[in-house]
């Protein structure tokens, strides 16, 4: 199978210092779903990893992320695409969970589900530790400069496998290139 892993916030959708707490809030960036929807009708199964602390700290419930979700589902489903999965870190900073970005827990969990070596994968991040975490389980990193992605680029120390593309459409147009 074609797998991709995708950060959720300042790579889908515009991610904000104030945290993403309603499906109003939740608002696609240009071109991101049109660049689902291509992954979905070449074949690529797209699944999302992201810390949601947003959780621990209260600021909003599991029912409102299912709903900021369902909209998600929605929008990426009327272009025609399809996101098949979303694992998510429900956990704070300081709760010692292992699978909050950086470490890499999400992903390990993500090649249980699909039973699948990890090894080349492409997950796309706009935060070092999107990077650190899809290296470590041996996906290859792709840094996208929306979201915090400018100034992540800027503060340098990348694994050194990382690729650095516009935005995900342009990520998008990259890896069909490729194929
Ligand atoms: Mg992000
Ligand atoms: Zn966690």
């Amino acid at each position: 199978m074609k797998l991709i892993i995708l950060d959720r916030d300042g790579v889908i959708n515009r991610d904000s210092d104030a945290f993403v707490k309603s499906p109003e809030e939740w608002v696609a960036l240009p071109g991101s779903l049109e660049a689902i929807a291509r992954l979905s009708q070449s074949g690529w199964t797209v699944a999302i990893a992201t810390n949601q602390s947003g959780l621990a700290r209260g600021l909003f419930d599991m029912n409102t992320l299912n709903a900021i979700h369902a909209k998600l589902h929605r929008e990426v489903a009327a272009l025609g695409g399809d996101v098949d999965a979303i694992f998510l870190c429900p956990h704070g900073p300081d709760d010692g969970c292992v699978c909050r970005k950086p470490l890499p827990g999400m992903m390990h969990d993500i090649a249980r589900r699909y039973d699948i070596s990890l090894a080349g994968v492409p997950a796309v991040g706009d935060s070092l530790r999107d990077l650190q975490a899809s290296a470590q389980a041996g996906c290859t990193p792709w840094l996208v400069l929306t979201g915090n992605g400018e100034k992540t680029r800027a503060r340098g120390g990348l694994p050194a496998n990382t690729r650095i593309c516009a935005d995900l459409a342009e990520m998008v147009d990259l890896l069909l290139q490729d194929e």
